[in-house]
């Protein structure tokens, strides 16, 4: 099963991402967490992530597509993030990846604006907390771990404008480029609870 999971910053693709990959067990590849990761021993990325601008498509098409490549992935995989442009649809086609399936999340960009500004994160596992919405039972702490949570770099009120702005112009235009291919492209509202969405997309994905 080859999953894409898609829509804004903020509209729950990796609280989804968590359940489908403790329930399909399956390799998920986020690529802001890749990028996250490699930006703490590179104070440019770190930069161009903090600024809420997406990387070079030839840079991170690399990565996936090297990833795509490992062993773990023949059964399948969650893509969270990735494509994020047209470019890099038209990348993964050519480079001979056809997904089975691709969900859009939609919310509204008011709901987005109060998500993102309370955001927690734990960043080992990436499970999201919200302090206004679904805060930790101990405040700045990892409910299982006891882990302190992050706040992103880009989780800021400009970056996280500017991440929206972003969202509809590079980003959107992806829904288009795989509604006119054969790919199924089904979207859910993002503004449910993360349980009832999670049903949703496992009774899509049965039915598929
Ligand atoms: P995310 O955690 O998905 O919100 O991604 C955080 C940041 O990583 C984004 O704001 C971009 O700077 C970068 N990023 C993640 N995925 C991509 C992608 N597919 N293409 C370009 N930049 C990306």
């Amino acid at each position: 099963m080859k999953i894409i999971l898609f829509g804004p910053p903020g509209s729950g693709k990796g609280t989804q991402t968590q359940r489908l990959i403790q329930a399909y067990k399956l390799p998920k590849i986020v690529t802001g967490d890749i990028l996250r990761a490699k930006a703490k021993t590179d104070p440019q990325l770190q930069a161009l992530l903090g600024s809420g601008d997406l990387v070079p498509d030839e840079m991170i098409c690399e990565m996936v597509c090297e990833r795509l490549s490992k062993p773990d992935c023949r059964r399948g995989y969650i893509l969270d993030g990735f494509p994020r442009t047209v470019k890099q649809a038209e990348y993964l086609r050519e480079y001979g990846v056809e997904v089975d399936i691709m969900f859009v999340l939609k919310v509204s960009d008011r709901e987005l604006l109060k998500r993102l500004g309370g955001r927690q994160i734990h960043e080992a596992s990436g499970r999201v907390y919200n302090i206004h919405s679904c805060p930790p039972k101990e405040p700045g702490k990892d409910d299982e771990t006891g882990e302190p949570l992050i706040t992103r770099k880009d989780d800021t009120e400009k970056a996280i404008k500017h991440r929206l702005e972003v969202y509809h112009r590079a980003t959107e235009p992806v829904v288009n480029f795989y509604q006119t291919s054969s790919i199924p492209v089904v979207i859910v509202d993002g503004e449910q609870t993360p349980g009832k969405l999670f049903s949703e997309i496992q009774a899509l994905l049965e039915k598929n």
